[in-house]
């Protein structure tokens, strides 16, 4: 395992899928922002990087797992950013989740520094990033995916290669559009239930003992009934997530509502808690 790892990024994702690699017997490199959340992955044995530009030096494939396009696109283009750094013949691998436009603009901004780009959001939450469990959606060339594959073996259950970049983005986009619907959905079935007197437990039963009943709605059945919502999944997220899916394009009945409900929740307060918290939003 020749390859030295630098990953930038230990919040909910990052931190687990960083250790994944650690355990996978890879030499990682690491560097947040915030330098305290690298403590836990120094003690068991990641190097810690001062700068973005350190962690370059030392590393030949270069993953980050930040909030969002601007938080990617500082860490890339901001001054002692990644492209700013020697990074030619190096594989720089973005797993946040961002629009199409911003990879597509990562990728060409890559290549001219002669380094080569992959982007690879992926499907699943804390507990698949922790088991290596996630499913990876890859857009950009078949050389630079089959150098990451061993790499992903380490973070997911499986890794697509969906086309060139965007089209990852594009995927991701989409299954957590379905994902919206559905938490969305359960939530307003919940709560009109309880309406008509049926206890949220019940409730719950009954969607997850039939053929309604999914992964989804199954993991996210005890944080409803406790009314507690740490985040896995923060809510910003997803209300960004549909935001960028809205600027892709997405327009059906339910894409509208479905994005304004989130926003709202978010401009409620309620960004920091997870998405399942879209279900306090709607009782009020
Ligand atoms: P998170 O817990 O909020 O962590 C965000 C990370 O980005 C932290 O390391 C944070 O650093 C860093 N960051 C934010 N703004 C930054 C900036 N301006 N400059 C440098 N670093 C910055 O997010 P997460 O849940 O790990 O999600 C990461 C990405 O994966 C997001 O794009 C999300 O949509 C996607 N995703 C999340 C899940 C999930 O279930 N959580 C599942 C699939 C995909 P600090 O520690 O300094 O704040």
């Amino acid at each position: 395992m020749a390859e030295t790892i630098g990953w930038i990024g230990l919040g909910n994702m990052g931190y687990p899928m960083a250790q994944n690699l650690l355990k996978g017997g890879y030499t990682v490199n690491v560097y947040n922002r915030t330098v305290a959340k690298a403590e836990g992955l120094v003690s068991e044995g990641a190097f810690l990087a001062e700068n973005v530009e350190a962690l370059c030096l030392e590393s030949d494939i270069i993953i980050t797992m930040l909030s969002d396009d601007q938080a990617v696109k500082g860490v890339y283009l901001g001054e002692g950013g990644l492209l700013n750094c020697k990074v030619a013949g190096k594989l720089l691998i973005n797993m946040s989740t961002v629009s199409p436009r911003t990879s597509r603009e990562l990728a060409e901004l890559t290549k001219a520094v002669g380094a080569n780009f992959l982007e690879a959001p992926v499907s699943g939450s804390v507990k698949p990033a922790e088991d290596g469990t996630l499913l990876i959606m890859v857009g950009g060339t078949q050389d630079s995916f089959r150098a990451a594959q061993p790499v992903f073996e380490k973070l997911g259950k499986a890794a697509w290669w969906l086309g060139s970049v965007g089209a990852g983005s594009g995927a991701k986009l989409a299954i957590n559009y379905f994902l919206a619907l559905t938490l969305q959905g359960l939530a307003e079935t919940v709560l009109f239930a309880k309406k008509n007197g049926i206890g949220t437990e019940e409730m719950l039963r009954i969607v997850n003992e039939g053929a309604c009943g999914s992964g989804i709605t199954k993991l996210k059945a005890a944080a409803i009934i406790s009314e507690d919502f740490p985040a896995a999944f923060a809510l910003k997220h997803m209300a960004k997530d549909l935001r960028l899916a809205r600027e892709q394009g997405i327009n059906f009945p339910l894409s509208e509502p479905l994005t304004n409900t989130y926003q709202q929740a978010l401009e409620s307060g309620l960004g920091e808690e997870d998405v399942m918290a879209i279900i306090k939003f709607l009782a009020q």
